[in-house]
């Protein structure tokens, strides 16, 4: 089922002693969820995302603004009425009841012609079980289950009405990593086998990156980009999505374009065609760095990691934002460690100390930069700029 929202607003009152202003919540969303597709709603701790959620599925409503199902205006239907399924980050299971009565317990209430037999509650909640793989446990107690196989009964009772709508709220919080791993891939296996438009919340980017065939990355009650995971890992279109999404997190440099120069502090690290004149921040993936004796990049090295396929080179610029830059040289790169190790070797810089006029030693290494992987940030609004590599 289509979902679409339009001028979608949400304001809360500002409850503290001394006034001030409301806050925005949800702030004039305008996107549409197509039929049969998986959608992440990302962002940090109160950016609004259970809120969105809310305002789907009916437990809020709206300031301003329409929620429409396949063209229908539910924006007042109550939330019974919307045909919509819910998983909460807490399992909420009810303890004294067995799985198969947590799973049927969604449709022991319903009226008239869906009005179902008990044979039919327990057929239909025995064919949820199988799909979310539990119907082994069905006479078990809540207390008698893992976190992951709670979730999984916490799904089946949101799916076992058929909701035209699955909303996932954090749902996978409360599982250790490895469960976390194994059950986001279920819950994708499940939204692909039952086609179910489902919205996912989530303040983990691996975690919506993995699943979702579209991301809504959100920051302050405000939309910052929409797209496929892989389109808003390539292409941020502002440096707070640059930052959100990647691990190891992308490294910001204070830098300026100059004539056709990119500067990084001093450094002049590439060349490019590019309309901007000014300051600007400078975002690199860590992939995106080559050790290369000539590059235009100086930084003084503090480390190298060899992690299996990938050696991660350590350093620190004094025009990084952060401390520590992180650069990943991939396989494909074609260095070996051996090179890398030359170049720091061939690169053994002398200098006096300026107080003790004594000779020290900094390693540095240089880099040359894949332009595809490099982002240049206005420093005022934080907006990608566009340019070319030359
Ligand atoms: P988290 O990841 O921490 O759950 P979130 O992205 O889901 O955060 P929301 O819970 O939607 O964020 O909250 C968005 C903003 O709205 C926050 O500033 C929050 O304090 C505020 N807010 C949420 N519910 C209410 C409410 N009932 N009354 C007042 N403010 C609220």
């Amino acid at each position: 089922m289509k979902i679409v929202l339009e001028n979608l607003t949400k304001r809360f009152p500002n409850r503290s002693k001394k006034g001030g202003a409301d806050v925005i919540a949800v702030n004039n969303f305008n996107f549409e969820i197509p039929d049969g597709k998986l959608i992440g709603l990302l962002g940090p701790s109160g950016c609004g995302k259970s809120t969105c959620l809310n305002l789907l599925s009916g437990l809020e409503t709206p300031t301003e603004g329409r929620i429409y199902f396949d063209g229908e205006d539910i924006t007042d239907v109550p939330a019974e009425n919307r045909g919509v399924g819910l998983v909460f980050q807490s399992y909420a299971l009810y303890p004294h009841l067995t799985v198969l009565r947590n799973i049927t317990f969604p449709l022991e209430n319903l009226k008239g012609n869906k009005k179902m037999s008990r044979n039919e509650m327990d057929e239909k909640a025995l064919e949820t079980a199988k799909l979310v793989q539990i119907d082994g446990l069905m006479e078990r107690k809540p207390s008698e289950l893992s976190g992951g196989q709670q979730q999984r009964v916490a799904i089946a009772r949101a799916l076992v009405k058929m909701p035209r709508v699955l909303l996932l709220d954090e749902p996978l919080s409360n599982l250790d990593a490895r469960l976390r791993l194994q059950t986001r891939e279920e819950i994708r296996r499940i939204q692909r086998e039952t086609g179910i438009t489902t919205v996912f919340v989530t303040h983990d980017q691996e975690e919506a990156m993995s699943i979702s065939d579209m991301i809504v990355v959100m920051k302050d009650g405000v939309i910052q980009q929409i797209d496929k995971p892989q389109t808003v890992y390539n292409d941020p279109q502002n440096l707070f999505v640059a930052k959100f999404l990647g691990t190891p997190a992308i490294n910001v440099f204070v830098g300026s374009v100059k004539n056709g120069v990119l500067y990084i502090g001093d450094d002049e690290a590439m060349n490019i065609k590019c309309d901007f004149n000014g300051r600007v921040m400078v975002g690199i993936r860590p992939e995106g760095f080559i050790p290369n004796k000539n590059g235009g990049l100086c930084c003084k090295l503090t480390g190298v990691e060899v992690m299996g396929r990938d050696t991660s080179i350590l350093s620190t610029h004094y025009a990084h934002e952060g401390e520590i830059i992180r650069s990943i040289i991939g396989s494909d790169d074609a260095i070996e460690i051996t090179e890398i190790t030359d170049v720091l070797d061939s690169k053994i810089e002398k200098r006096l100390h300026p107080d003790s006029g004594s000779e020290i030693k900094t390693e540095t290494i240089r880099f040359s930069l894949k332009p595809r992987k490099v982002y240049i940030f206005d420093k005022e609004t934080e907006k990608r700029i566009p340019f070319e590599a030359v």
